[in-house]
């Protein structure tokens, strides 16, 4: 094995195997470790949803969204294989925060800001349609509208971005533990281990993509001034072994919290996510019964003739950047020390790790060519060319 990388990646999620196949693809020696299995992070929690969040029109985050939607188009045409447009019927009842007016205006902004890049338009049913939906509890509703994201296979996507990173060159190490690493005349010197074993070698660049679990690798990288800590969301989801139906629902919370979808998922239904700040050991996260119970009252609530128990529950967490901004200029969820040539991430959604891993990639190569401007366009290969 080469000792000397323009690169190291730290964590092998969809985050971390972006930025390898990024930086692969234009020619940096890259190397990435990921300390379980590719994908097994929170990426395999996902709810495989390759969406622009309808939450960010509401929040007026319009810059996330624009940027999500737009890469939800990208990410149809470069892993057509993986992705599926599908319908997700939003019911609006008497006593929901937003009346009817106010969903159907998100979702015409929704529309605009996907623009080219949108799937097909939303829509609202006429409430003969509403009886068709599954059983949706009738009592006070007030509209349903309709509205398109695609549906991926989560683990699948990572497994080929990495691979494509491979194929390019991208040297991928699993199970290794990035253990600590210390600043050289000329980088990092890295050391990581597998089981009893060691392995030291060098790098230009590191890059954290360790997600929930960056606070603990920033801690291993001596004389690395303290990065600003991650804000952690424990996300619960219930799953039942019976199928509601084929269709899709986003609703609100019965208590007014996050939105909250039902899927379809492995022959059975799935539900959440409920949403907690979490502050413990990543490694250990369990529902709570308050969580359980919270989406199971919201899944009778919209479903009343739906009397089944859910047989599972579990939870991830996602990771929040340290400050909401993420402008034309600025984006929080990139956390760059030039001079330390490092690089940590920040709280990024599957449906966006293409885009972060272009930035990543740009401000690398930027530091290492030593120029203030980014690399000319026509020197950067962009991932959104490169099927996968
Ligand atoms: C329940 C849930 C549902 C979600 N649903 C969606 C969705 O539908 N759509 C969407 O776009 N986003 C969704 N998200 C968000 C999205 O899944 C995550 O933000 C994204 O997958 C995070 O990817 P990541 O690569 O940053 O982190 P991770 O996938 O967690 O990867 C980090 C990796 O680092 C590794 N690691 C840690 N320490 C070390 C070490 N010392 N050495 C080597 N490796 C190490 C870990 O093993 C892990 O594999 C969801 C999140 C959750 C929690």
């Amino acid at each position: 094995m080469s000792t000397q990388f323009d690169l190291c990646i730290v964590g092998g999620g969809i985050v971390g195997a972006g930025i390898a196949q990024a930086a692969a693809v234009n020619g940096l020696s890259t190397i990435i470790v990921e300390k379980k299995g590719w994908g097994s992070g929170n990426t395999s929690k996902s709810s495989k949803l390759i969406h622009g969040g309808l939450e960010n029109v509401s929040a007026f985050n319009w810059f996330t969204a624009r940027e999500r939607l737009s890469e939800r188009k990208i990410i149809q045409n470069i892993a057509t294989d993986l992705v599926e447009p599908q319908w997700f019927y939003r019911p609006v009842y008497a006593q929901n925060r937003q009346k009817p007016w106010q969903n159907a205006l998100q979702l015409r902004i929704y529309d605009k800001l996907a623009g080219d890049a949108n799937l097909a338009p939303h829509h609202q049913l006429a409430p003969e349609q509403w009886r068709e939906l599954q059983g949706l509890n009738q009592h006070n509703l007030r509209a349903v509208f309709a509205f398109q994201e695609l549906q991926t296979d989560n683990l699948q996507l990572a497994h080929e971005v990495l691979r494509s990173a491979k194929q390019h060159g991208a040297m991928a190490l699993c199970p290794v533990t990035f253990d600590e690493a210390w600043q050289t005349d000329d980088g990092y010197r890295v050391r990581v281990v597998k089981g009893e074993r060691s392995r030291d070698f060098d790098c230009r660049f590191l890059v954290n993509a360790a997600g929930a679990w960056s606070d603990q690798v920033a801690g291993k990288i001596r004389s690395l001034d303290p990065s600003p800590k991650t804000r952690q969301i424990k996300c619960t989801y219930i799953e039942y072994k019976e199928s509601l139906g084929s269709n899709r629902f986003y609703v609100d919370g019965l208590t007014g919290g996050a939105p909250v979808t039902i899927l379809p998922w492995r022959g059975g239904t799935l539900v959440g996510p409920a949403e907690q700040v979490f502050s413990g050991n990543p490694d250990r996260i369990d529902p709570a019964v308050a969580e359980v119970e919270y989406l199971t009252s919201t899944m009778r609530y919209h479903f009343p003739h739906f009397r089944h128990e859910p047989f599972d529950a579990w939870s991830g967490i996602r990771v929040e950047p340290p400050s909401r901004a993420v402008t034309k200029t600025h984006d929080a969820r990139l956390y760059m020390r030039e001079k330390a040539r490092y690089l940590c991430i920040y709280g990024v959604q599957m449906t966006s790790y293409r885009a972060i891993a272009e930035k990543a990639v740009l401000g690398v190569m930027r530091c290492l060519n030593g120029r203030s401007e980014p690399p000319p366009e026509a020197c950067y290969i962009s991932a959104a060319s490169i099927p996968i």
